[in-house]
């Protein structure tokens, strides 16, 4: 499995940054879990493949990159984009962007092949089928109901947080994959924060420290994910302190194999 962090942003001299605006992770080139930078920052391979989109919650830097995704496409598409999501994510998506005055309703429109976007409801904590992925769900804990991925191919499991505080569920579900390659988590907030930490329902490095204590495992990488842009370095930094093994921070733009 291939899972690529895409850029949101450049830096002063024209090269990927490693701030972290948006999310949104492809994998294996045709499968996006999020969609914040979806329509800017993937390629025009990817573009031409990704078809489904897997989203956690509807938190614009999660969501961003949908409309312009769909709307760069629209005219070529002879299959819609599927979006799969939980209802309340669905609902959310239709009142607040695809309402006609953010956004036009997709869902209403037709190209000459068709529908143009389709929603795929999941549940939390039933599996379900992305192409060739098998995709678990699993409910964490953010301020708007989210949903943390377990996803599989035939080589193993990665497992994606999405944003949340403290979880239990997740941790329950993640011990019991028979084989992890990777766990990606995310800590917005650097430790000074940790009041809009908990109203925000984010992590910051001293909760996730408290958060690995449940990881029942060494078998896999731990890769640092949705470190608020603004706090950076002082994120990396105190997580440099903590001491884990194994930890890293995750590389936008990197192509990493599993
Ligand atoms: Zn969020």
């Amino acid at each position: 499995m291939k899972l690529r962090l895409l850029p949101s942003t450049i830096d002063g001299a024209g090269l990927v940054s490693e701030r972290q605006h948006f999310a949104c992770f492809v994998i294996d080139g045709c499968v996006a879990f999020d969609a914040g930078s979806l329509a800017s920052s993937v390629n025009e391979q990817e573009r031409e493949n990704i078809r489904d989109v897997v989203l956690t919650h509807a938190h614009l830097d999660h969501i961003a990159g949908l409309p312009l995704f769909i709307d760069d496409l629209f005219q070529t598409l002879t299959e819609p984009v599927r979006v799969h999501a939980e209802r309340s994510v669905i609902d959310a998506l239709e009142e607040h962007i695809f309402n006609w005055s953010i956004y036009p309703r997709f869902s209403e429109l037709k190209n000459r092949f068709g529908s143009v976007v389709e929603y795929h409801e999941f549940e939390q904590g039933k599996q379900f089928d992305v192409r060739h992925l098998t995709v678990r769900a699993v409910a964490v804990n953010h301020k708007v109901p989210s949903s943390g991925f377990l996803i599989s191919d035939t080589s193993g499991t990665i497992a994606i947080t999405g944003d949340t505080a403290e979880m239990n569920e997740f941790w329950n579900e993640v011990n019991r994959v028979e084989k992890l390659s990777g766990l990606f988590i995310e800590c917005a907030l650097p430790n000074e924060l940790h009041e809009l930490a908990s109203v925000s329902h984010h992590l910051t490095a001293e909760k996730l420290a408290h958060e690995l204590t449940k990881f029942e495992r060494d078998d896999s990488p731990i890769y640092v994910i949705n470190i608020k842009p603004a706090h950076r370095e002082a994120v990396v930094s105190q997580i440099g302190l903590l001491g884990v093994k194994g930890i890293e921070i995750l590389e936008a733009g990197r192509t990493y194999q599993f």
